[in-house]
């Protein structure tokens, strides 16, 4: 099994497409609009930089969300959709209160790990200091298990 290196970019490839597309169609639709229209001179200077700016900056959040759930081992499918469709940011919002903590990764097989879990599922390496008696995670400055009451 080849390890999984942990990606350094969260937004993947297709947000940074999706955000550009998005800036420059808003860009040239709002700027025949403004000089269609006798509109003053800090209109149309404001108005045809700051909306797209603004479109394509919630665009790349949706991409954050889409990377981030699929690092995180979450259903990204799912949370992009809720992303992109629930009005007034409201999908990012509860992604972010509600997203699972990252995971860790595998000193010997580079595979994701739940923070809460003491071993490698997948080549069975510990990943976290465990209990003698029930291996179990344990936390630093415990001198009894809190799962099955073992001397540590
Ligand atoms: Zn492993
Ligand atoms: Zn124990």
């Amino acid at each position: 099994m080849t390890p999984i290196v942990p990606r350094q970019r969260v937004i993947p490839f297709g947000g940074w497409v999706a955000a550009g597309i998005v800036f420059l169609l808003a860009f040239f639709l709002l700027l025949l609009l403004v000089m269609s229209h006798e509109a003053p001179w800090p209109v149309r200077f404001i108005v045809p930089i700051l909306i797209p700016l603004m479109l394509g900056g919630y665009t790349l959040l949706i991409g954050y969300v889409n990377g981030d759930a699929r690092r995180r081992g979450m259903r990204y499918v799912m949370w992009t959709l809720l992303a992109i469709f629930l009005a007034n940011g409201i999908g990012i919002i509860l992604y972010f209160i509600l997203r699972d903590p990252l995971l860790v990764h595998c000193t010997r097989c580079g595979a994701g790990v739940q923070p809460g879990h003491a071993f490698c599922p997948h080549c069975g390496v510990g990943v976290q200091p465990a209990c003698q008696g029930c291996h179990r995670t344990i936390q630093p400055g415990w001198t009894h298990c809190a799962w099955c009451g073992n001397q540590l």
